[in-house]
């Protein structure tokens, strides 16, 4: 690899510059995008390999090109611990990333027009899932559940009403800022009762699943999509699980319904990242992700914050900062100057607008990788609360930068430059 850097170097410094100075900045600063981690150097290595040359459209051992002797193997491999990783009867690792995964089960299930039904945006659904300004919500005819505003959790008496009356073809489970369990059975249920395909997007949590820290919902969903590199800490990318029956109409949907050649370099990388997630210290991890995000709500909750269903079930925390006098976006900003990185969000029932919204989205897999436990949640919390509260003090965030670097020095990360 060390050659590929030199050549990079020598060939284009100002795009080596900006990965040494974005592998500096990701060492030295708190990052808790929830949708975020460090992969390990072996899988920056699998990405950044020769496969990238090779175009190998259709599926293994039944290619439209020649010379698939070591590719077809590899996808072989990421096939096969796929399946046994998730305990699943098929998977296909080519869609090249969760939004066109997710599309590629409309193509196989659903003609334009048809009804889908997804949970909302603004109650931590995904655009893909029917919102309205996605090609979902616009070329299907989307349907939409949400939480209940006492508790904030998933509304499943809403949900089956709303089956029962919109008879959707296709049912949609997950999103990306549901900081609960969710129920994966009584949305099979629901789909069962209306002849629906129920389809279970853990985009988000599939690391969690695979280290046994969330209900799978492989045994119950018909299909379940997932990204590959968010807690599941592999490439960008994406895969769908399904049972036997469906796997022709999954497959024929990504190719060629979607897509033309998958990205080898990504599924080499892909296999990479579902070897280590099979491995015990895998499982400790995905465990102490959820610990680390109950530490960490647990003390945002001692400091008066008001955190989105009371608390946090996975890896991820949704705060609604009304309370704080704070909007979520210069607070993300100032977080961000004092070296915390996190993303404004939406809350349930949020009167402001998506752009500049109420609240803060944050999440622990990342700071978890680092190797921080317990303890650091609670150093973050007190950070958080200062830049909070002083959103506007130079000083303060000059100050708690510092300690965040100093921090981070002892918690190195996978493939980053220590400063
Ligand atoms: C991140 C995410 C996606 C989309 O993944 P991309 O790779 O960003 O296209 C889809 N569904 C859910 C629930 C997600 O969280």
């Amino acid at each position: 690899m060390d050659s590929y850097w030199k050549a990079l170097e020598a060939s284009d410094p100002d795009i080596t510059d900006l990965i040494v100075s974005e592998a500096k900045r990701e060492a030295s600063t708190i990052r808790l995008i929830p949708s975020e981690n460090y992969v390990s150097e072996a899988v920056l290595a699998a990405t950044g390999s020769l496969l990238t040359n090779k175009y190998s459209e259709g599926y293994s051992g039944r290619r439209y090109y020649e010379g698939q002797q070591f590719i077809d193997p590899v996808e072989d491999l990421a096939v096969r611990r796929a399946k046994d990783l998730f305990g699943a009867e098929h998977a296909n690792v080519q869609p090249y990333s969760g939004s066109p995964c997710n599309l590629a089960v409309y193509l196989a299930f659903l003609d334009p027009g048809d009804t889908v039904m997804g949970m909302a945006l603004p109650s931590g659904g995904h655009l893909t899932h029917g919102w309205s300004v996605s090609a979902t919500g616009r070329w299907f005819r989307a349907v939409q559940y949400g939480v209940r505003k006492d508790n904030h959790l998933i509304d499943y008496d809403e949900m089956r009403d709303l089956a029962l009356k919109e008879k959707p073809k296709l049912i949609w489970a997950g999103g990306t800022a549901i900081p609960r369990q969710i129920d994966f059975a009584i949305f099979a249920e629901v789909a069962k009762e209306v002849g629906a395909i129920f389809a279970a997007d853990i985009a988000h949590i599939a690391g969690l699943v695979a280290g046994g820290a969330h209900p799978s919902p492989v045994p119950v969903a018909d299909v379940v999509t997932t990204t590959t590199h968010k807690t599941l800490r592999g490439p960008r990318g994406a895969m769908v699980m399904c049972r036997t029956e469906h796997a022709k109409a999954i497959n024929f949907a990504v190719f060629p319904g979607l897509q033309g050649g998958p990205h080898n370099h990504t599924t080499a990388a892909i296999a990479v990242a579902l070897k280590e997630a099979a491995q015990p210290d895998f499982a400790d991890y995905a465990h102490q992700i959820v610990a680390n995000a109950k530490a960490l709500a647990a003390a945002l909750l001692e400091r008066g914050f008001d955190l989105v269903s009371g608390g946090t079930d996975n890896h991820l925390i949704l705060i609604d900062l009304t309370n704080k006098g704070v909007f979520g976006k210069p607070a993300a900003k100032a977080l961000d100057r004092a070296g915390i990185e996190l993303n404004y969000n939406t809350v349930p029932f949020d009167p402001r607008k998506p752009f500049d919204p109420s609240g803060i989205r944050l999440g622990t897999p990342s700071v978890t990788t680092r190797g921080m436990k317990e303890p650091e949640m609670v150093k973050i919390a007190e950070w958080m609360d200062k830049i909070i509260s002083a959103p506007e003090d130079d000083d303060m965030s000059k100050k708690v930068s510092g300690e965040i670097s100093e921090l981070c020095r002892s918690f190195p990360a996978p493939g980053t430059i220590n400063a």
